[in-house]
């Protein structure tokens, strides 16, 4: 079997595995506690913290650990729209976002909160002119994700950033960076980022924990509350081997970035042209997009159907995201890029990681045209 799927959950580092093992073994005190092992405890969480910091160009105290992004994106959302309420109760976002936004937008506009949900176009691109023109006096927050967990379109942050801030200085601009890490370096100054999501479990690192970057001056209403853990913005007692764990995930991923795109791009260039080839493919990705993913449609067919059939000839691939692959509907990210159902209810993603080669990609083009060859035959057998 090959494992394409890496967008949804990459195999952790080596590193990564014995990290979590080691810490779990010798360091399980609770890091609120007073004595010396859960000082120890606490220590290793500073230190994570430094490192993720150091990986991001940021200030240790301004990174939160979360359960995941998920959690790092409901926060940023419903955070931000909760505590700056007085400000006004306007959020700007994608109709592109991944659920965990999308879905918080939409909880916000049931209690009340307008939200404006910008198209992309016809490739997955967001028009930095159109957030800008969406942003009021009474925005507090603009939502844009770097790069499309489903397409891999990567949205042009630094002109996003700047029209939202020259719109609305005091709009906070959050960019949940999740898949955009391992390809790209974080430039969070330079985007105006006030509020920054990652999930290592995207970079080779554990799951179950999250980061969010949280500029300094920006205060967020808690949506967990009890200890005053993570600076009272996150109640609950740390996971310190996966918080450990993720740091070296966050800079071992940052340290390879040039190496994965030196690997990757060669080898999504590769598959995106063999794709483009075959008639009744239809590739949704651009080929400026990120270099590990891939998605193409194959009109009239399932998904799933054609993710089974290349399954059985031993190649693990995702329909979409993870979070939304269970879901009959077609995809919202495509029918939002103007796709047709049919185009939107075939779509097949496969998301490269670095143990990839090209002989493992010769083995997936293979398999690419025998699945597809022999689901043509079922579909006409079946006309
Ligand atoms: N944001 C994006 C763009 C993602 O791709 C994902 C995971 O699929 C998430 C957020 C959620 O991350 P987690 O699995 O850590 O909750």
């Amino acid at each position: 079997m090959l494992y394409w799927d890496y967008a949804a959950a990459a195999p952790p580092y080596e590193e990564v595995v014995q990290t979590m093992e080691q810490i779990m073994k010798q360091h399980y005190a609770n890091p609120s506690s007073l004595h010396r092992a859960g000082t120890e405890a606490d220590r290793l969480i500073k230190r994570s913290r430094e490192v993720c910091a150091a990986a991001l160009g940021v200030n240790p105290q301004e990174i939160l650990f979360t359960s995941g992004a998920t959690e790092s994106n409901n926060l940023a959302v419903k955070g931000a729209a909760l505590q700056y309420q007085s400000r006004g109760r306007h959020i700007v976002t994608t109709e592109i976002e991944h659920p965990s936004v999308y879905e918080s937008c939409l909880q916000l506009q049931n209690m009340g909160w307008e939200v404006t949900f910008v198209a992309p176009d016809s490739s997955g691109m967001v028009e930095p002119s159109r957030i800008a023109a969406a942003v009021r006096r009474d925005t507090v927050l603009v939502s844009v994700m770097h790069v499309n967990n489903e397409v891999g379109t990567v949205q042009p942050l630094l002109e996003i950033g700047r029209l939202v801030k020259a719109a609305n200085h005091r709009t906070l601009f959050h960019v949940d960076g999740v898949q955009g890490y391992s390809g790209f370096e974080p430039r969070l100054g330079e985007w105006q980022a006030d509020l920054y999501s990652l999930s290592p479990h995207k970079i080779r690192g554990p799951r179950g924990v999250g980061l969010l970057y949280v500029r300094e001056g920006v205060t967020l209403f808690p949506l967990l509350t009890g200890g005053s853990q993570e600076n009272g913005l996150r109640a609950g007692t740390e996971n310190v081997p996966a918080v450990v764990a993720s740091a070296k995930a966050v800079r071992m991923s940052g340290e390879r970035r040039e190496q994965f795109n030196n690997v990757m791009i060669p080898l999504r260039n590769r598959l995106l042209k063999f794709v483009a080839g075959i008639p009744e493919l239809k590739v949704n990705s651009r080929e400026d997009g990120a270099p590990h993913i891939v998605h193409f449609s194959y009109p009239g067919m399932k998904g799933e159907v054609l993710a089974r059939k290349l399954e059985e000839l031993g190649m693990v691939v995702s329909t979409r995201s993870a979070c939304s692959s269970r879901l009959a509907e077609p995809s919202r990210i495509l029918l939002s890029m103007g796709r047709d159902v049919s185009t939107a209810l075939g779509g097949i993603r496969i998301s490269l990681g670095d143990s990839h080669t090209e002989a493992d990609i010769a083995l997936l083009e293979q398999a690419l045209l025998k699945a597809v060859q022999a689901l043509k035959i079922v579909e006409g057998g079946m006309r």
